[in-house]
């Protein structure tokens, strides 16, 4: 019989209340008590009548709870800012009211799980990895990694485990060392230094990035004050700010795009971070033109591919009706912080974590849906780690949800593959 579950827990005034519960049709639930702050799991078998079928319930959240107490209720279903009441029957099991108060963790929720696809590593932190994998290979110990390769903790933490010592700057690899770039990109002074102290410098900055470089070279030529649209003390906008200091401006946001006096520069054109938020940027963007209608954008845009595809498949997860939206990346991982938001703007509550652990088991209260999703830096191990924890609590098997299918690849520098082959070809595969 299709159940569900709701009811009032003993000896209250009628101040409390059912406030929420996992369902679906055709399933037995648990509901979700709350009295005077305290909150219980019980067995309650519900009978729902057409709960499902009622007009505009596509797209709804949840049917938080059955109001009325007594054989017949009505159900309400949340869509956004609106609400839709069904008729709804229900039949409290016999025994409910003694059944022992359940933590939510333990809690059968009969969750959906949906995963984002594309998610995790792209094509650049793919070959940043592989690059550094390689290195260890061909080189003699120790190896030295510029700043974290990737964005992400798990990634970084492996690789000290192999060997490698991660520096903030060049001068502290021995002179002769090997060390290698981060795929964030560097200023050419960072050249520099490797070359006064004769390192064998690897590079490996991600193609997309570098491309920025070379578009501040080519406007500057041309005339052009670069107007950066990125985040301060981000590695990618250092890297891409040293490539002409003194001929660009960093714009953050709207409100710097709106304060922000670039009148004494004849020519502007807008360049950013690979990693944004594509609808923010557009937002900075519009400020910018609203005041320097001349303003003049690169042929492509520098938004990347990457960026780009996770933030649709975030959207399409929206779309879909999850409620909560877990993006699998560390915190300083820029491009998985904006999944975050990207959820948020579409109004579903979102968290960055960076394993199963962060999660905290009162984000699932009454949560139906989850979504996962995970940062470009993010090794899918984490990811699988995250989907088993969901479905160790509650969880289906996780669907995927498609938005595109990616066949993107970035090469390693050829010297190093090269390297690689006189090596009798190593453990990396390339
Ligand atoms: S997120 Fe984009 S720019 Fe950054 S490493 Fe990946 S492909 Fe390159």
């Amino acid at each position: 019989m299709p159940t569900l579950g709701v009811g009032m827990a003993p000896g209250d005034s009628g101040t409390s209340h059912a406030s929420s519960y996992t369902f679906r049709r055709g399933c037995r639930r648990l509901a979700l008590l709350e009295s005077s702050g305290t909150r219980q799991w019980h067995p309650a078998p519900v009978r729902c009548a057409g709960f499902w079928r009622g007009e505009g319930y596509a797209g709804a959240r949840a049917g938080n709870h059955v109001e009325n107490r007594g054989r017949k209720g009505v159900a309400r279903a949340a869509s956004g800012s609106d609400f839709c009441y069904h008729p709804a029957t229900y039949r409290v099991a016999k025994g409910w009211l003694r059944a022992q108060p359940r933590n939510l963790t333990k809690a059968t929720l009969h969750l959906r799980i949906l995963v984002a696809n594309p998610r995790g590593f792209c094509a650049g932190v793919d070959r940043a990895i592989k690059i550094v994998d390689m290195a260890l290979e061909v080189f003699e110990p120790p190896i030295y990694v510029r700043r974290e390769i990737v964005h992400n903790s798990h990634v970084v933490g492996d690789f000290r485990r192999k060997g490698v010592i991660f520096v903030d700057e060049l001068s502290e690899v021995p002179n002769g060392g090997v060390a290698v770039l981060s795929a964030h990109g560097v200023a050419p002074e960072v050249f520099e230094q490797a070359e006064a102290r004769s390192l064998k410098l690897i590079d490996a900055t991600c193609p997309l990035v570098t491309k920025v470089h070379l578009e501040v070279h080519r406007f500057v030529r041309q005339g052009y004050h670069i107007v950066l649209i990125g985040h301060a003390g981000h590695d990618e906008v250092i890297g891409t700010m040293g490539e002409a200091p003194g001929e660009i401006t960093l714009v953050e946001n709207e409100q710097q795009a709106r304060a922000i006096d670039l009148s004494r520069h004849a020519k502007l054109m807008v360049l950013t971070q690979t990693t944004l938020g594509v609808d923010d940027t557009r937002g900075v963007i519009d400020a910018l033109r609203e005041r320097y209608p001349k303003l003049d954008l690169p042929p492509t845009d520098d938004v990347c591919y990457a960026t780009q595809n996770r933030q649709d498949a975030v959207k399409a997860l929206t779309d879909r009706g999850v409620e909560l939206l877990l993006v699998v990346g560390s915190s300083n991982s820029s491009n998985a912080a904006r999944l975050v938001e990207v959820g948020q703007s579409r109004a579903v509550s979102g968290y960055l974590i960076d394993g199963p652990d962060q999660i905290e088991a009162t984000w699932l209260d009454g949560v139906t849906a989850v979504g996962v999703s995970a940062g470009a830096s993010t090794p899918e191990h984490v990811v699988q780690q995250v989907i088993e924890f969901l479905r160790e609590h509650g969880g289906s098997e996780a669907e995927t949800v498609t938005t595109v299918e990616e066949d993107t690849v970035f090469q390693v520098p050829v010297e190093l593959r090269i390297a690689m082959e006189k090596k009798g070809g190593g453990n990396v595969k390339i």
